[in-house]
């Protein structure tokens, strides 16, 4: 059963019930107790008995009457005292009582009557009153059916509600899988609905949305990747003047001044090689899915690291196996932690793998400054840097982690950052198997 509808038929049974509820005091309150009535007319036979034959007798035939009715009848007729009749009744019934009328006690399938209000009965008749018992009571049946009654009006509510539902919950799903499919990265995902579906003015709203978004996305990338591109032709130009330079410079004070021109233009390089490096990871296809050796492909990587100052540890769970991956991808987003840590580690980085249940979790994590909470949301968008200053030595353009981001979202995991027990940053990947 959908949510929508779910909702809705708890929904419909709740107001049912309270409109149940509000009929049942209305009435009461208007009409008097509507179970007091069907009781009534349940037990019309003997009360008819009591006033119209026993009632009717001469004086002095009371209570023959009543003993002739006590024999043919089902029903027991006890006289008892008006001070006991008082007592087992609720308050509200007295007054009907005193006045004479037949009150019903519904629970004990009994009623009530004082015999006379004069004494003509017999000698105290007035004094006494007729006890009705074993009447042919069954409010029980008559609530069945009133149960029965509202079901019915339920269902005839909710079948047609539930048909309705259903196509838009169709919708709605189908609406969800392509939010999903977008958020995902491919960006060609629309809904495509048929005018005739009930939600098509938000799924076409929705379907224009993406392609405004695509088109932005797509004009981004494709700037970023052309300007990337564009640069590298006059740096390397730059580049083989700057040779030609300072082969040629005979003043020797114009020395420093080339190499530090020579260094800026390597930053820049390197940049643009960067910048080249995430154009191509947004627009990489798909993933050159291989089956990789999780243990091997942890040691390659530290491997290929420029030697640190800090000591490096690397635990790798027993049994931890192959993982459905890019081994290139994998090891470039691993391999930007791990040079991240060497940045900023004071004494001692841990590089960890484990699997957990339908995860393959890899965390690194050093005892450097560690990263701020109110940071760790943006620390992954392109060129965030914490601390400029502190970053400058470092010399990073703020594209490591936005480029490791990116490489674990394309294998369908994630990547986050918390606070490690060495005292600095620990970051996790988490990779579905
Ligand atoms: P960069 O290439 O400048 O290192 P990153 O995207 O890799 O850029 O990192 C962004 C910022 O996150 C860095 O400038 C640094 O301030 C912070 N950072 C990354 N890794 C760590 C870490 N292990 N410990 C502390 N800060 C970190």
């Amino acid at each position: 059963m959908n949510r929508i509808f779910f909702r809705f038929f708890v929904l419909v049974m709740l107001s049912i019930t309270a409109a149940t509820f509000v009929i049942y005091f209305a009435m009461s309150r208007l009409f008097g107790d509507p179970l007091d009535d069907i009781a009534r007319r349940q037990a019309a036979a003997q009360i008819f008995l009591i006033e119209q034959y026993v009632d009717e007798a001469p004086t002095d035939e009371w209570l023959v009457r009543l003993n002739r009715v006590r024999e043919v009848s089902d029903t027991r007729f006890d006289l008892v005292t008006l001070q006991a009749a008082r007592a087992a009744l609720p308050g509200a019934s007295l007054a009907a009582l005193e006045r004479g009328d037949v009150v019903l006690d519904v629970d004990n399938k009994a009623f009530y009557r004082r015999v006379d209000l004069t004494g003509e009965g017999y000698i105290g008749s007035d004094e006494e009153v007729i006890h009705a018992r074993d009447l042919p009571i069954d409010i029980n049946l008559a609530l069945k059916m009133e149960a029965v009654r509202y079901v019915i009006v339920a269902l005839a509510l909710l079948l047609p509600i539930a048909l309705w539902s259903r196509s838009h919950w169709q919708g709605l799903q189908r609406l969800s899988r392509v939010a999903d499919e977008f958020g995902a990265g491919r960006l060609s995902a629309r809904a495509r609905m048929p005018r005739s579906a009930s939600i098509y003015p938000l799924a076409e709203r929705i379907d224009h949305m993406a392609d405004r978004i695509e088109e932005l996305l797509v004009a981004q990338k494709n700037l970023l990747h052309s300007v990337s591109h564009e640069l590298r032709t006059p740096i390397a130009r730059l580049e083989f003047a700057l040779e030609l330079l300072d082969a040629k410079a005979d003043n020797p004070a114009l020395r420093p001044r080339i190499a530090a021109m020579e260094r800026d233009l390597r930053e820049l390089n390197e940049l643009v090689g960067e910048l080249l490096g995430m154009a191509r990871l947004d627009s990489e296809p798909a993933l050159q899915g291989d089956t990789v050796d999780l243990a091997a492909l942890l040691h390659t990587t530290v491997a290929a690291l420029p030697p640190g100052a800090q000591a490096l540890a690397v635990e790798a769970a027993e049994g931890l196996g192959t993982l459905e991956a890019d081994p290139r991808l994998l090891g470039r987003a691993l391999s930007n932690l791990l040079r991240n840590a060497q940045k900023y580690a004071a004494a001692s980085i841990r590089l960890s793998a484990w699997r957990d249940g339908r995860q393959v979790l890899i965390a690194v994590e050093d005892d450097g400054p560690g990263i701020p909470e109110h940071e760790r949301e943006h620390i992954f968008e392109p060129f965030y840097r914490l601390d400029r200053s502190r970053d400058r030595a470092t010399g990073g353009f703020g594209l490591g982690l936005s480029i490791a981001h990116k490489a674990v979202l394309l294998h369908g995991g994630t990547l986050m950052v918390e606070q490690s027990a060495l005292g600095g940053a620990r970051f996790v990947i988490a990779l579905p198997t």
